[in-house]
Order: structure tokens, then sequence, then C-alpha cells
């Protein structure tokens, strides 16, 4: 394995972690209590090129795996709301796009993703249904002139600020896996609703809601991707997203364990810093340890990525434990603080509620294991 990358590309991963600790990180906090998405950090990343950072050829500036990883775990590190919202917008979003839309629907769709004149969002969970995704209730009619979209999906991140969504609807009700297919849907069309923001634990800047869809007219040139083929789309999609969990996780970690670092260096107990208290020293080697190790599962993923090698239960071995990871982190992060880590004094109990997310989102952890030993069983 080898995960070295060129020296200028190392350059180029350092400036940008010192932009988002610079010009993102200072403002995660307000952004988390008022529950606002930090749009001067959405301008920021656009003028640095953060959007570019995806695709190749027209669409990107073709960065490798491992070093596109590097920029979301800095993202992650500096506010994780911002991370979440970028992400979706461009990952989860854009991917589908980028990897199955026809040249014109890339120029439709891809080209203001990119450059940000519009926002958008994933739309598969439903509120009956997210892992099973496969019981979808949203249903897309063929007619004459093209498809008719009606149903509800939830729990959707970007829905209430979004202009676009890929969306994926039933469009043959007998033929289960078979029978779904993917749409790109212009948001402002006739029939289309979003909620206002769910309040949420933690990643409180980035918003999450619900669409409905009531009888809204689509073309042929709406389906993304072949009819019939959406499952597999929205899986090939999320294995994807489960890359940059891993880097959810690990810029989370990283930035707990950076605080309870220096609280541990700084405050003093019985006349001496926490930092030499072995039980507090401990925790702090075993924060470096568990990181350390989710690093290395999360990089040989983007490097096996970058080879165009298979990554399927490699993703979900490395999003299981960096989320993980991510969790028992920050929770020991609030444990070093004491009675400050509970107040909204310090960023660690922030940090905690944001982690929360990773074990749920694209793929529980209890899915993650399922696919892992469903792999390991077939051999
Ligand atoms: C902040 C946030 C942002 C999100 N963003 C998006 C988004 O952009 N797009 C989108 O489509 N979705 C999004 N989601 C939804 C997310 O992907 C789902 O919540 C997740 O897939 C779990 O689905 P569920 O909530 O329906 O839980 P359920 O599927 O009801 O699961 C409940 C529990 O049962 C367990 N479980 C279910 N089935 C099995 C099984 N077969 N074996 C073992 N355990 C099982 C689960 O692991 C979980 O612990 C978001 C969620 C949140 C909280």
């Amino acid at each position: 394995m080898d995960f070295s990358i060129p020296k200028d590309d190392e350059a180029a991963a350092a400036a940008f972690d010192r932009f988002c600790q610079d010009k993102l990180a200072p403002r995660a906090a307000k952004a988390d209590a008022s529950s606002t998405f930090p749009k001067e950090s959405w301008g920021d990343l656009k003028e640095i090129g953060f959007f570019q950072s995806f695709y190749e050829g027209e669409y990107g500036l073709g960065l490798s795996w491992v070093q596109r990883c590097m920029m979301e775990e800095s993202l992650a590190k500096a506010c994780a709301s911002t991370f979440l919202t970028a992400c979706a917008h461009i990952g989860l979003c854009g991917a589908p796009v980028y990897y199955f839309a026809n040249p014109e629907q890339k120029q439709r769709w891809l080209r203001p993703l990119v450059d940000v004149e519009k926002i958008g969002c994933f739309a598969l969970t439903e509120p009956g249904c997210g892992t099973d995704a496969a019981a979808l209730k949203t249903r897309a009619r063929k007619t004459g002139k093209g498809w008719v979209l009606s149903g509800e999906k939830a729990l959707i991140t970007n829905a209430p600020i979004a202009d676009f969504a890929v969306v994926f609807a039933v469009t043959d009700p007998d033929a289960g896996y078979g029978g779904v297919t993917m749409f790109g849907v212009d948001l402002q069309k006739a029939g289309v609703t979003k909620s206002p923001a769910y309040p949420k634990m933690g990643l409180r800047a980035s918003p999450t809601g619900g669409l409905t869809f009531e009888e809204v007219q689509l073309s042929d040139d709406d389906v993304l991707g072949e009819v019939g083929q959406g499952f597999i789309h929205a899986m090939q999609t999320l294995e994807l997203g489960r890359i940059g969990m891993c880097h959810f996780g690990l810029g989370i970690a990283e930035a707990a364990y950076d605080c309870a670092r220096k609280y541990a260096t700084e405050r003093t107990a019985f006349g001496r810093p926490l930092a030499r208290l072995q039980a507090v020293h401990f925790k702090i080697a075993d924060m470096k340890i568990e990181i350390d190790a989710a690093r290395l599962m999360a990089r040989r993923v983007a490097w096996m990525k970058s080879k165009g090698e298979m990554v399927g239960p490699m993703a979900s071995i490395a999003k299981s434990y960096a989320t993980e990871m991510a969790v028992r982190v920050a929770d020991a992060a609030v444990q070093i603080h004491g009675g400050w880590g509970y107040t909204t004094e310090f960023p660690a109990e922030r940090y905690l509620r944001d982690a929360r997310l990773g074990p749920i989102g694209e793929g529980t952890s209890e899915i993650q294991r399922e696919l892992i030993a469903r792999d390991l069983l077939s051999e």
C-alpha cells in the first residue's frame, strides 16, 4: 500500500487545512448555537474551489481520492455541519449526476452544482423507511408525456434550502429492487413542498428536512440513469458516501482530540496539569491510537478507490470503525473537560453531538456489519 502523495499536493492539502481553521472553524460554534447554515463559509468554499475537487474533466480538477479525503477531513474538523451540507450537495447529490447522467443532463444539473449556483440534495429516505430502501412508497407513474411523481421524503440533508434533488421512486411496484428509478427533480416545480429544518441533536447548522411531491410533472429527460436501476445507483452512491463519512468521523475526532489535549495541559488538579494524571494520560493516548487506526482504514479505502478497485466491505469496515471511533473520542474529550465539557463553554459537547450522526447516516453501523458479515461468510 502506498498512500504517499506528491509534495505539491501535500502542500495544497495543508493550505486547505489552514483555510478551514482560519475561515470556517471560528464560525462553527455560533452557527450551531443559532442553527443557521454559515453562508459565508459556503461562499469561501466556492471561492477556494472546494466544489471542483470532486470530479474530473470539465467538472473538476481530477484530484486523487487520497487528496480529496484529506480535504474532507479538514473540512469536518473545522465545521462538521459545513462538511455535511457541502458533501451532500456535491457528493451525494453530485455523484449520481456525474456517474449516471447523459451529457445534456450533466450540463443542466451538474454544472450549476459545481458552480454552486444551485444547492443539491439526495432524497432516498422516507418517513416510513430508511435502511429498508426497497420499501419506498414514493411513486413515479408513466404517462404519455413523461412521469408523474408523488410521495414524501424525510431526513434529507439540505432539503429546506435545496434547488435540485436526486429522487428515488418506485416505477414498477411488482419488480422489487428492479422497480426503482432515479430522477433529477427541479425543486421549483409545481407540486413540490419543502419542510422547515427539523430541530436536531447535532449538526444544527446543516439543515435537514422533508420534501413532498404532489403530482409533480417530470419528462423522460428527467430520468437519471436507467429506468429500474435506481436501487443499484443509490447503493453505488452510498458506497462513495461511506468514504466521506470516514473522513467526517476522522475530522471530528481530530478536533475533539486537539481540544482535550489543550485542556489537559492547561487545567490543573491536585497541583499538576490533568495531562500528568495517569487516567487522563491514557485517555489521550487511546484517543490517538483510535484516530490513527481509523485513518489507516480510511486511507486504504481511498487508495483502493484511486486504483479503481472495488471497495465494498472495506468501505463498510472503515465507515463503521471511523464513525464509532469519533463518538468514543468525542465522549472522552467531554470527560477530560469534566463539568465544563458538558457546557457550551468548550466545543467538546458539540463534537459529541455532531459525531453521533456518523453511525446512523449513509448506512447504519448495524447495516455495515451485515454487509461485512455477508461478504465474509460468502467466501
Ligand atoms: C442528520 C441526518 C441527515 C440525513 N441525510 C440524509 C440524506 O441526505 N438523504 C437521505 O436519503 N437520507 C438521509 N438521512 C437518513 C439516514 O440515511 C437514515 O436515517 C438511516 O439510513 C437510517 O434509516 P432510518 O432512520 O429509517 O432507521 P431504520 O431503518 O428505521 O432503522 C432503525 C434501527 O434499526 C436498525 N435496523 C434496521 N434494519 C436492520 C437490519 N436489517 N439489520 C439490523 N439492524 C437494522 C438500524 O440500524 C437502526 O438502528 C439523514 C439522517 C440524519 C439524521
